[in-house]
């Protein structure tokens, strides 16, 4: 029988719904000559991925990109199944009893290490678990940090370590105005941290973050941006490099405006660091670290063409009590779904996913967004990404590459889910815990108060 009829429509499982799985999914539901039904798995209560869990949340505006998700939910043949975890309530192989085709959105939630000496020191962490925990990440709803610190040093220049240095230098006044987790509200309030670096191993011209963040860095409310005049000032070779780009010299003028600058008397101070690398992190006699060891670089050509930074041998100590590691996120493998594990992303071509053995397509199994292609790019990259994905699908369809599941109607699929996770949240739940989290912040002068407790989530919606 031919799939993609009323009678007989294409049945998909989203997996992760993050920007990609809702691109994606608004790309099926909108073919004209199938009738597609998609179902989105996600292991939180909650959708959205990282717009809600990563952007951060002094950038409210760009989290209103979840109104265009919501316009693909309320599709008919849109099913939500949030609070399931594909991999551990349900298994891939399960799934495939159910659906045509599989497509795996499930971001990259991990951290790249640095591999230096005194990683493992307390104080040294991922940037990926203070930015779940200050924007409510369930899993990181009873982190500890210690924010007694005085000096706390971001390895690692985009927009991520950015976000960091702004969120820990921020007034409360300024944090009111988001939709910040409370507990990191009243962590954040009791702050004692005055100095932040940032260090970046490569020069201005190569700066990852964009020129709107560290424009922003130079507005905060009561922190001063700092940059040495002497690493805001371009090598030779990137003098030449960025020459003539109007948008790289704009960032590069706005960075050296900073350069010298004299304090203005705010309580915080964010010094930005060009061309240096932590090296070793050292710690005192309770296992914490105190004191960063950091190399000057100098960048080079290499033997490919490449601007790459290398070792000099001038070395620094820098006073640190908390060192976040900022330097990327990574993709983690879930069970049954092929990996590439030397760069951290499902194995994949143009989302096509390759048997690990083999390399060739594996019928049915298909990856968009960061788990395809790493972590890079902005929310709106992701669309472009999901549906070169899908126009794969839909070719494969045509050719009858597709899974040929037992039960392939909505009705099993949710008597399954209901079975196995009678606690799943359809988006009527989230929609009513939307609301309540809107509520919520208008009572307490806020754009949002979010519940980040799976149990409380629970029983707000009556579960
Ligand atoms: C700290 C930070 C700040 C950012 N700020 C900005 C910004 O200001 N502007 C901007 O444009 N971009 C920003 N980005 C980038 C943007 O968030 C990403 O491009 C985008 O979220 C990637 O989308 P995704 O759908 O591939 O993954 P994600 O957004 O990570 O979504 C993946 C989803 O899959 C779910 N999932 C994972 N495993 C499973 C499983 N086994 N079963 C079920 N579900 C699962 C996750 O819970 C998650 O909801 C930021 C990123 C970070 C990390």
């Amino acid at each position: 029988m031919t799939v993609g009829t009323t009678e007989n429509p294409l049945r998909i499982a989203i997996v992760g719904a993050g920007p990609t799985g809702f691109y994606a999914a608004a790309h099926l539901l909108k073919q004209k000559k199938l009738t597609v039904q998609v179902d989105m798995y996600e292991a939180l209560p909650a959708p959205f991925g990282l717009v809600r869990y990563g952007v951060a949340p002094d950038h409210q505006k760009i989290k209103s990109i979840t109104k265009l998700y919501d316009r693909a939910a309320k599709n008919k043949n849109f099913h939500f199944f949030g609070n399931v975890r594909i991999g551990k309530d349900i298994s891939v192989a399960e799934l495939k009893e159910y659906y045509h085709q599989l497509m795996f959105t499930t971001g990259a939630p991990t951290d790249k290490p640095l591999r230096i000496p005194g990683e493992e020191l307390e104080g040294s962490l991922p940037a990926t678990e203070f930015v779940a925990w200050y924007n409510g990440h369930p899993d990181y709803a009873d982190y500890k940090i210690d924010l007694s610190a005085k000096n706390v040093a971001i390895v690692g220049i985009g927009n991520v370590a950015m976000d960091v240095a702004r969120i820990l230098t921020r007034t409360t006044e300024e944090l009111m105005d988001t939709d910040i987790a409370e507990h990191a509200l009243q962590a954040l309030k009791e702050s004692k941290v005055e100095n932040v670096y940032v260090l970046g191993r490569r020069g201005p011209a190569q700066a990852a973050f964009t020129t709107p963040e560290i424009k922003e860095l130079g507005e905060m409310q009561d922190a001063d941006c700092y940059v040495r005049p002497d690493e805001a000032e371009l090598d030779p070779l990137s003098a030449a490099d960025i020459k003539g780009d109007r948008k790289l010299e704009r960032k590069v003028e706005i960075i050296q405006s900073y350069a010298g600058a004299e304090t203005t008397g705010k309580a915080k101070k964010i010094t930005v660091r060009f061309l240096v690398s932590p090296t070793e992190l050292i710690g005192d006699e309770n296992g914490h670290v105190k004191t960063m060891k950091i190399v000057k670089n100098e960048l080079y050509i290499n033997d490919k063409g490449v601007m790459r930074p290398r070792a000099t041998d001038i070395v620094e100590e820098i006073p640190v009590d908390i060192v976040f590691r900022s330097i990327g996120y990574r993709g983690a493998r879930i069970e049954g779904v092929p990996f590439y594990d030397a760069w951290g992303v499902n194995l994949n071509e143009e989302g096509r996913l390759l048997d690990e053995e083999t390399k060739e397509p594996v019928v049915g199994l298909y990856t968009g967004g960061w788990i395809k292609r790493g972590p890079s790019g902005v929310i709106g990259t992701n669309k472009p990404d999901a549906v070169e994905t899908v126009t794969h699908m839909l070719t494969d369809l045509a050719d009858g590459k597709i899974l040929q599941p037992a039960n392939p109607t909505v009705d099993a699929a949710i008597a399954f889910v209901a079975e196995r996770k009678s606690d799943y949240f359809t988006y009527a739940d989230w929609q009513k815990l939307d609301a309540l989290e809107l509520a919520n912040g208008k009572a307490a002068g806020r754009p949002r108060v979010k519940f980040t407790n799976v149990e409380e989530m629970k029983t707000a919606v009556g579960k």
